[in-house]
């Protein structure tokens, strides 16, 4: 089982007097360091911090995630030197490109969840405490409006939604903590 934790809690520039931060999340696995949307950050020195109380530096993250390309979940993507990068279009290694099929381990993969952008996707993570869904801005954070006025096709958005739903027991949002799916 893969062990899931949310190193900082994002935050909207609507919430936040215009500072805007992805919800950024440390998945380890059986020798995998996972980063979830490294985000904008204040200052890197943030995220230095949250993985040193883990035991952790940015040279032992071997895997950053991206659930859709913009930047306020991003912009930090270049931190972890020794990271592969993994998005909608699959694994990015130096300047090597493969798709990934779906399939990241055992515990994890990735479901297609466009709507607030094209190039959304959704991880999986299988975890003790059952399937955690970390969906980016599939859901903005618990009880948001229904509204992404940022979507680019809210009918599409409104079926990923449902997607989600249908398979999550936990749901880490794109701007917020995670939150437990009332199925
Ligand atoms: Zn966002």
């Amino acid at each position: 089982m893969a062990q899931l934790k949310i190193l900082i809690e994002g935050y909207t520039s609507a919430d936040s007097n215009g500072h805007a931060c992805s919800t950024i999340v440390l998945v380890q696995d059986d020798g995998l360091n996972m980063i979830i949307d490294p985000g904008t950050l204040p200052s890197q020195k943030v995220l230095i911090d949250a993985l040193s109380k883990e035991g952790l530096t940015v040279d032992d993250i071997n895997v950053v995630f991206i659930t859709h390309s913009h930047m306020d979940h991003y912009k930090s993507i270049g931190m972890f030197p020794n990271a592969k990068a993994l998005d909608y279009w699959g694994w990015w290694e130096g300047d090597f490109w493969k798709d990934c099929n779906g399939h990241v381990n055992e515990n994890m993969s990735i479901i297609k969840t466009p709507g607030h952008s094209n190039d959304s996707i959704t991880l999986l993570v299988k975890t003790k405490d059952g399937t955690i869904a970390v969906c980016g801005d599939v859901i903005w954070k618990e009880n948001a409006s229904e509204h992404d006025k940022f979507a680019v096709d809210m009918e599409t958005l409104k079926k990923s939604r449902k997607k989600v739903k249908e398979v999550a027991d936990w749901i880490v949002p794109g701007h917020g903590g995670m939150f437990k799916n009332n199925r």
